[in-house]
């Protein structure tokens, strides 16, 4: 794995926001399902990072979150274990919606719609396979299916077609989601709980603004509790900006420095 804890002893973390939470010392004191901490030990986690410490009792007590810290501080897991953990229990529901295999005809009845949970936005299709494979090993065992859309050299048929099976776990490019988002028989947001911003800043670059408010408004119709995460490296006006726009005004802030 690509964290040395030799070097986190070293690794400051500042609470800025206005909410602030007790940072837990082991995986075993989040709170987790037992299948949730048993994804951890088979991920070969032994112990949370400083991000982790703080995100996941943030997450778990229900705050919208900011998280600061630079590339390999471990902010995937640290958002998705504790949404994950939150949404075990809501997936089992989805049965009732799929498609019996057994009777169902292609073509003759309707393509199930993808109905996630949570979506997850990267800017690049590496990152968003990355956090897929990550994804993946956290759904083992909860009935969370985890899909991943994205643009370039993504084939849109076959991830409509992925997406048409059912998708709890959304991860996704900005620009593709948007396409999926005008395809209401495929996706639809009105069951979204939870929307992650990952790598903000480097989005914002990319002029990706004007899509991700499309994104993050896209879910808010039905009862509007969705919890917000931006992760970043850095914190530019733009990410600041598109916090204050979406996320709760008490909210955790977190930023990992060096000491
Ligand atoms: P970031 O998004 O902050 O750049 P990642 O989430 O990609 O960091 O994590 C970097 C690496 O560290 C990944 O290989 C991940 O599996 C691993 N990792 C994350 N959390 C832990 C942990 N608690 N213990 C061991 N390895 C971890
Ligand atoms: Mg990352």
């Amino acid at each position: 794995h690509g964290i040395d804890f030799s070097k986190i002893a070293s690794i400051e973390l500042f609470q800025e926001g206005p909410a602030r939470v007790d940072p837990i010392a082991t995986f075993k004191d989040a709170g987790l399902h037992p299948v949730m901490l048993k994804n951890v030990e088979l991920a070969g986690y032994e112990l949370p990072t400083p991000i982790q410490r703080y995100c996941l009792p943030a997450i778990h007590l229900g705050y919208d979150v900011i998280g600061i810290a630079q590339t390999g501080s471990g902010k995937t897991a640290a958002y998705l274990i504790p949404i994950l953990n939150k949404l075990m229990g809501k997936a089992k529901k989805l049965a009732a919606w799929r498609p019996n295999p057994a009777t169902y005809k292609p073509g003759i009845d309707p393509p199930c719609r993808a109905e996630p949970l949570v979506v997850i936005i990267a800017p690049t299709r590496e990152l968003a396979v990355q956090i897929f494979n990550e994804a993946r090993k956290f759904c083992y065992r909860t009935m969370l299916r985890p899909c991943v859309v994205y643009g370039g050299t993504g084939s849109y048929k076959d991830q409509e077609a992925q997406l048409q099976k059912g998708c709890d776990v959304l991860i996704a490019t900005p620009g593709r989601l948007v396409r999926f988002m005008e395809e209401p028989r495929t996706l639809t947001f009105r069951r979204v709980r939870y929307m992650v911003i990952d790598e903000a800043d480097e989005m914002l670059d990319q002029d990706w603004k004007d899509e991700l408010d499309k994104i993050m408004t896209g879910g808010e119709q039905e009862e509007g509790n969705i919890n917000y995460m931006l992760f970043s490296a850095t914190f530019p006006k733009a990410a600041r900006e598109l916090a204050k726009t979406h996320l709760a005004e008490t909210h955790v802030r977190l930023r990992v420095g060096r000491a």
